[in-house]
């Protein structure tokens, strides 16, 4: 390879194993969840794609992404009219594509790059694992515990 084809090759390869994407993978990999990835034909391109659960998982970084209150993301101060103008941009797209995928039927979860820092990763796998869960469970029509009140428990003695 030249110089040029490597630094193509390798650019490519950082922005489809990104390290954030790879730890939400390998965890819902661990939990028995089965995916597809960066499938083309959905709108934006979703880095997780759950079939079964008919959902999206993006996996965003809080710079291009430009997470909102984030420590993660600071527009840089030289050229700002600029880089305030794509971050803008970068946005508003996100928002269009999430809003697609909702109306094609599509659960679209977001996990952000600053939630998978030591501290808080554990906390925001098991809320995506919960949420997975109840996504399941609502598309099977099945009654949660903390819906059936006293009433009906008792009922289920009558004949
Ligand atoms: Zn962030």
């Amino acid at each position: 390879m030249t110089p040029e084809q490597r630094h193509r090759c390798m650019s490519r390869i950082r922005s489809k194993n990104t390290k954030p994407e790879m730890i939400v993978r390998r965890w819902l990999w661990k939990q028995g969840y089965r995916y597809r990835l960066n499938v083309k034909q959905l709108p934006g391109r979703p880095d997780i794609v759950l079939t079964k659960y008919s959902t999206v998982i993006f996996v965003n970084g809080c710079f291009w992404h430009a997470h909102e209150d984030c420590d993660k993301y600071r527009a840089p101060l030289s050229n700002s009219d600029f880089w305030t103008a794509k971050f803008k941009r970068n946005r508003e797209r996100d928002e269009r594509n999430y809003h697609i995928l909702h109306k094609m039927g599509w659960h679209v979860l977001v996990v952000w790059e600053c939630q998978l820092a030591e501290k808080n990763r554990r906390d925001t796998l098991l809320a995506l694992s919960r949420r997975l869960s109840e996504i399941f469970l609502d598309s099977h029509h099945v009654k949660r515990y903390s819906n059936i009140d006293d009433n009906e428990v008792s009922m289920a003695a009558e004949p």
